[in-house]
């Protein structure tokens, strides 16, 4: 490695502390909001706060750099993974029977207004909070498993594209996080084609072999081929986001073989024609719901994101 180049990864370096350090500020914020010892709910490892609401949470996340509006689209927990580092309390009652569009609609309206009007801020958990974190970032597609396995997934994304199109509310941008596999559906095609190129999807890829991944995902079926497939068709109709969990599995952290095959997916991928905007590269929550799964330290996820950036030309960000 020549000196220019040894300068610019420990700027990478320093941009990636920056962004350790927001989130470390963003947990001391949590835990003002949520008492100890207390069980969380949480997505994208934050605490979800559903205010009374059956449907529509919100959660506090870097990866989202601030307030997340969330809609569970699978309220009675369901999904065709079991990853190792998975935050949903499958064993919990589900929080609601079904998923109804017309009460999730009152309350995304509700709570966006409510967001947007600066009044989460005189809310008790809220009050220690930076007002700049309360704005909304963007509205996630996602929930208690799989979005995609949501029976009516088009009448939703038409619901929320609806509610948006009405212009009572400032813009803001739908983000679908997904494991990928139901991409190829007929239905889940119908959703996306709803969806206009300022949204994003957000798609898991957590191994490079198909080893790895039954040995992370634990999917119901062997879906590895599945998943890339999945994520090379959707890429070329329009960009999306890698999001990439790895963690410590039994004391090991990955592999670096297969870190390699992990790059290489990424290159093969990219080089058929996806359009990869960016790979947000993390871990699993501190402690995890499962023995053995542990976080990953920050230097392991930094080496991760450096191979990604220096072998395929993507972005790829540390969170
Ligand atoms: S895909 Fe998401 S919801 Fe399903 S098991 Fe994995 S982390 Fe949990």
């Amino acid at each position: 490695m020549n000196d220019r180049s040894a300068g610019r990864k420990s700027k990478i370096e320093r941009a990636e502390s920056g962004r350790q350090a927001a989130a470390r500020s963003l947990r001391a914020a949590e835990k003002t909001q949520n008492p100890p010892g207390k069980r969380l709910e949480t997505a994208f490892g934050y605490a979800r706060n559903f205010l009374n609401n059956r449907f529509v949470y919100l959660v506090i996340s870097p990866r989202a750099r601030g307030l997340s509006v969330g809609i569970n689209l699978i309220p009675e927990r369901r999904c065709n993974f079991d990853c190792v580092y998975c935050e949903v309390n499958w064993e919990a009652p589900p929080r609601a029977p079904s998923f109804k569009i017309e009460t999730m609609v009152a309350e995304l309206e509700a709570t966006l207004a409510m967001a947007y009007q600066g009044k989460l801020a005189k809310l008790p958990k809220y009050r220690a909070v930076p007002p700049e974190l309360l704005q909304p970032r963007h509205v996630t597609l996602s929930g208690d498993g799989e979005p995609t396995l949501c029976h009516n997934l088009p009448e939703v994304v038409q619901a929320v594209a609806h509610l948006r199109a009405l212009g009572s509310l400032p813009f803001f941008k739908i983000v679908l996080v997904s494991n990928a596999t139901g991409l190829d559906q007929p239905a889940v095609q119908r959703a996306l084609n709803i969806l206009t190129a300022q949204d994003e999807l957000w798609l898991k890829l957590d191994a490079g072999t198909p080893e790895y991944f039954r040995r992370v995902n634990r999917p119901r079926e062997p879906l590895f081929d599945k998943v890339l497939e999945n994520i090379l068709i959707t890429g070329r109709k329009r960009p999306v986001v890698i999001q990439s969990l790895f963690c410590e599995l039994d004391g090991q952290p990955p592999p670096p073989e297969e870190i390699e095959e992990y790059v290489k997916r990424l290159r093969e991928l990219k080089e058929a024609g996806a359009q990869i905007a960016l790979v947000q590269i993390y871990s699993a929550l501190r402690p995890t719901m499962h023995a053995g799964c542990r976080h990953l330290s920050l230097r392991t996820l930094s080496g991760i994101a450096v191979a990604v950036r220096e072998k395929t030309g993507l972005r790829a960000e540390v969170f």
